[in-house]
């Protein structure tokens, strides 16, 4: 048995479509062959729901390929990094891992370098659905990066992480947004889940607004799949519109 880390060069062939260890292998290092699995899951369903309800072109489905083939390329370096460590193939790699593990009883540094698998995180697209940021941002969820979560409070006092909030209402695009106390438009199909002291849920220990680099009024455009689609210091009806456009694959 020797590990495999490998991919297909392209995930989508005519109306068959590759998801999960039949697209990329990765060696078992780091947790990245079974969560990438439902990572391509979750990115495929909701554009082919839309694909098949004719609401989005078949051209978005070209977006699984780009995203996901770009997350196996992450998961493929990390893992073919932590099985050479794992299993050297050559002299050199042999002596590195000698080295390091001899550092590694007597210094931090040489701790750190001791590579047992890199656990996996949500990779960041760099993708044609993403509105690229016109307003200033110091931090916070760039678009094409996954939802970050926190705790929040319910009207009702219960506590609800964002993620839960996101999930319960439905699956469809979602924006979300930091109250300003004043009434904000709504946007026909959208779903909306407001955080502020007069909306549905309260930031009480202040861990979502630092997350989103979030001030009054700050709107973030959710794919259903929970990665930012766009963000705004003000969304208005025309922004949000043409970003949902270009994360809906329509232009
Ligand atoms: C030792 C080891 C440890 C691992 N540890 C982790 C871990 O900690 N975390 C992690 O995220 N991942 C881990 N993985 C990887 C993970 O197990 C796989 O990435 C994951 O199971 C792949 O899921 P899949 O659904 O894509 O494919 P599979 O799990 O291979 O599922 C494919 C299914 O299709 C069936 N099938 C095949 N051909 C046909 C056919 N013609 N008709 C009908 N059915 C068919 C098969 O029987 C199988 O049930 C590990 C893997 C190994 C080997």
């Amino acid at each position: 048995y020797k590990f495999q880390c490998r991919r297909m060069d392209r995930f989508i062939h005519g109306r068959v479509i590759f998801a999960g260890d039949a697209a990329h292998q990765v060696s078992p290092f780091g947790a990245r062959g079974a969560n990438s699995g439902l990572e391509d899951a979750e990115n495929l369903s909701w554009k082919l729901d839309r694909v098949l309800r004719r609401v989005s072109p078949p051209s978005l489905l070209e977006s699984y390929h780009t995203e996901r083939s770009a997350a196996a390329d992450e998961n493929i370096r990390e893992s073919t990094r932590s099985t050479d460590f794992m299993a050297p193939n050559s002299d050199q790699e042999a002596r590195l891992r000698k080295a390091v593990l001899s550092l590694a009883r007597e210094t931090e540094f040489g701790k750190r370098m001791v590579n047992a698998g890199r656990l996996s995180v949500p990779s960041v697209y760099e993708t044609p659905l993403s509105t690229v940021d016109g307003d200033a941002w110091a931090g916070g969820p760039r678009p094409g990066t996954s939802m970050p979560d926190a705790p929040l409070l319910a009207r009702s006092g219960d506590c609800m992480y964002l993620t839960e909030a996101f999930i319960r209402r439905g699956t469809g695009f979602m924006l979300l947004e930091f109250g300003n106390g004043a009434a904000t438009e709504t946007l026909e199909g959208l779903g909306v889940i407001r955080i502020g002291s007069e909306d549905d849920f309260r930031d009480a220990e202040g861990l979502a607004g630092a997350r989103y680099d979030a001030a009054p009024g700050t709107g973030y455009l959710l794919r259903p799949d929970g990665y930012v689609a766009a963000r705004f210091r003000h969304p208005t009806r025309t922004a949000v519109d043409a970003a949902l456009a270009r994360a809906s694959g329509l232009n």
